[in-house]
């Protein structure tokens, strides 16, 4: 379906400029932009992979991961094609650089979408699995329809797009799972293609606005494990968002261009986490590790435990109306009544 993007303008000689995100990729006819998606047709920008999802799965919540929204969840989860960024370490290649032409077949039409999206328990859509943000023109529809249903929309992203458009998407969103890739201009332009300012003024204006933010954290041995990152990192979260936002210092393994670096270490995320509680941060996480511990959530009041979780399963037994039952701290996150 050919479908005209929204956030570009027109140039001379038939050319356009996408203004979706930080590229601001000026495309010539015939042409695609670096996502891979977004194509000029005769002089219109067109949102190529529009409805196209070849990966829908129901998933934990937990799975995305988002551990403070909605514990104990399923989620509907859809995955389309394409990536403004070029991760060298990219853990779902076959989707970031897959293609639209071709793949008409894996449309999925607004209206159909809206009606399935709370069937066999799920809360919600998750567009997750390559980067949602690109697909914009197909989120912004579904998703005040969604929410007008009582379904919830989570993205899972790496946060790299143009401001306006960031906010718009953000005002439909109710949590979010962002990537914040590393801690330097450096690493986010020879690793990922991407801008790091651009990622940490998204997350703050999500903070911000309300939506329930998780971030991730992608621990790379030799490339974003060091201190001046890792403290960097930690400082502004401190400093420009809170000490609850929940964080996912997660486990990275060997894939696509960057098989050359080993896994990162148990005792490599743990130093990290015991780093980052000692700092201040209340919720701090470690995934793709395996092993029990790693993200039950603690009463940033008393300390005591109040969800455990094991293989994407949470039991929720200390917290009632998002207080702690020990303390009655205000625990932040989206809870179950
Ligand atoms: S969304 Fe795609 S086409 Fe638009 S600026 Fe970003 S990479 Fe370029």
């Amino acid at each position: 379906m050919v479908k005209e993007a929204l956030h570009y303008s027109t140039l001379e000689n038939g050319m356009v400029q996408c203004e979706l995100c930080p590229h601001f990729c000026k495309i010539k006819t015939g042409n695609r932009g670096i996502c891979g998606i977004r194509f000029n047709i005769e002089g219109k920008l067109t949102a190529g992979a529009y409805g196209i999802y070849p990966a829908v799965h129901l998933d934990p919540i937990e799975k995305k991961p988002l551990n403070h929204f909605l514990p104990g969840s399923s989620i509907l989860s859809l995955g389309s094609i394409g990536c403004n960024m070029t991760c060298l370490h990219c853990q779902n290649w076959s989707l970031s650089r897959e293609r639209p032409e071709g793949m008409e077949n894996y449309f999925i039409p607004p209206d159909l979408l809206v009606n399935k999206a709370l069937d066999k328990g799920s809360v919600g859509v998750a567009f997750t699995y390559n980067e949602p943000t690109i697909n914009f023109e197909y989120i912004m529809e579904v998703a005040p329809r969604l929410r007008e249903r009582g379904a919830k929309v989570v993205l899972v992203t790496n946060g790299h797009l143009a401001q306006g458009p960031w906010k718009e998407i953000m005002e439909y969103t109710d949590g979010a799972n962002i990537d914040v890739k590393g801690f330097s201009e450096d690493f986010y332009r020879n690793i990922t293609g991407g801008d790091l300012n651009t990622v940490l003024e998204n997350v703050k204006t999500s903070v911000d606005l309300g939506v329930h933010v998780e971030i991730a954290y992608l621990v790379i041995p030799g490339r974003n494990d060091d201190d001046l990152q890792i403290d960097g990192f930690m400082e502004w979260v401190m400093k420009e968002l809170h000490d609850q936002v929940p964080i996912h210092f997660n486990r990275f393994h060997p894939d696509h261009k960057m098989m050359d670096v080993e896994a990162t270490s148990g005792r490599t995320l743990e130093r990290i986490r015991d780093k980052a509680l000692k700092r201040g941060i209340k919720h701090v996480f470690i995934g793709n590790l395996g092993g029990r511990g790693y993200n039950d959530t603690f009463c940033p009041g008393c300390g005591k435990k109040i969800i455990s979780r094991d293989h994407f399963t949470a039991r929720q037994k200390g917290l009632k109306g998002g207080r702690c039952v020990n303390c009655g701290t205000i625990v932040s996150g989206l809870w179950k009544q």
